[in-house]
């Protein structure tokens, strides 16, 4: 029989709640004391240690075996003490009781795994914290990877519209393979926490010319000028949609927009899966494609690092090969200016 992945998926949608409950309690009064550099002078916050340690307080428990690779070790509140007990006051505010230090700290270690596994979970409690500081959008990102491949996802955007035409914020995009990818309300509705959900669909568009694409809001984060060229091969007219976070692959896997496009600018940065692995489940189980520039699946054997030649592009499938045709038309007569 065929795993379902029924355990997995509670598990996973109840965590990425419960992380996002607290990262929308952190959000709403930010102030310097959450904030801290880390040492490539990237900013994390208390919210991101808090959401690792909420995520993998719950993977441990029910998936004892089972290795977490996340984004944040714990080696910033060993040595900060106001940090730790920032993050222990969160994490107690989120869940209504109280933890001893130590604990919170086991379970953000507990998301510190690395290395090769035929079976692991990969966790960015927070992405996008560039944006989740401007007050904008961010993601908690949780998938399953088994054989290199993402085979469970849940994909929290606490600041998203719930549909694309809603006013409402807060949604989890929930994906197993082979089973569809469904968009919920962020906010558990009933007792279970399980509701149907509305099925994802990428959009039907197939006229490159027509298609929408997204982009990631921060400069330094991929290479724009390049994005813009192939979208003028393409024969796109628009301008991208930019927003921070995974959620630009949950806006195609939604039929928002029928391109993303990430090239790294800078030609050393390595991708991690953390990044990755979410966003691509769900837009395969919408309908949709991700590749590597040379047109290969993603691949997730070796976490951290995404396996994916040049960079990555997601789309509603129908304009998958425009894109990747521009893209080679571009990297051989790269745009100018
Ligand atoms: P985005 O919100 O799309 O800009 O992506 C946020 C993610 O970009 C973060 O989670 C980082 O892991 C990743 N990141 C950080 N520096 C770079 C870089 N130089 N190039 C590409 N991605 C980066
Ligand atoms: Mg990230």
């Amino acid at each position: 029989m065929e795993p379902t992945y029924e355990r997995e998926r509670r598990a996973a949608l109840a965590a990425v709640r419960e992380a996002s409950r607290l990262c929308r309690s952190v959000q709403g009064r930010l102030t310097p004391e959450l904030r801290r550099e880390k040492p490539d002078a990237s900013p994390v916050t208390v919210a991101d240690f808090g959401a690792q340690a909420l995520v993998c307080r719950r993977l441990r428990t029910d998936f004892p075996d089972d290795p977490v690779v996340g984004e944040e070790t714990a080696e910033a509140l060993r040595v900060d003490a106001a940090l730790r007990a920032r993050v222990v006051e969160e994490v107690a505010r989120a869940v209504g009781e109280p933890f001893a230090a130590s604990e919170v700290v086991s379970w953000i270690d507990h998301g510190a795994a690395r290395g090769a596994a035929p079976r692991y979970w990969t966790l960015d409690p927070v992405d996008g914290t560039k944006g989740f500081l401007r007050g904008a959008n961010y993601a908690v990102a949780l998938a399953l990877i088994e054989d290199g491949q993402a085979v469970l996802a849940a994909l929290a955007g606490p600041r998203l519209p719930r549909a694309p035409d809603a006013e409402e914020e807060g949604v989890v995009f929930v994906a197993v393979r082979g089973q569809g990818a469904t968009a919920h309300a962020l906010e558990v509705t009933n007792e279970r926490g399980v509701d149907g959900g509305v099925r994802l669909r990428v959009s039907r568009q197939d006229d490159p010319h027509e298609a929408r694409w997204c982009e990631s809001l921060e400069a330094e984060h991929q290479a724009q000028a390049f994005s813009a060229g192939v979208a003028r091969a393409m024969g796109i007219r628009g301008g991208p949609r930019r927003l921070d976070s995974m959620l630009k692959y949950a806006l195609v896997a939604r039929g928002e927009v029928e391109l993303y496009l990430r090239v790294p600018s800078q030609p050393g940065y390595r991708e991690k899966v953390w990044d990755h692995a979410a966003g691509v489940l769900l837009i395969e189980e919408a309908g949709g494609r991700v590749t590597d520039l040379d047109g290969a699946p993603l691949r997730f054997d070796e976490p951290p690092w995404l396996l994916a030649r040049g960079g990555v592009v997601a789309s509603n499938s129908h304009c998958h090969e425009a894109a990747l045709a521009a893209v080679r038309a571009v990297s051989q007569a790269p745009p100018s200016g």
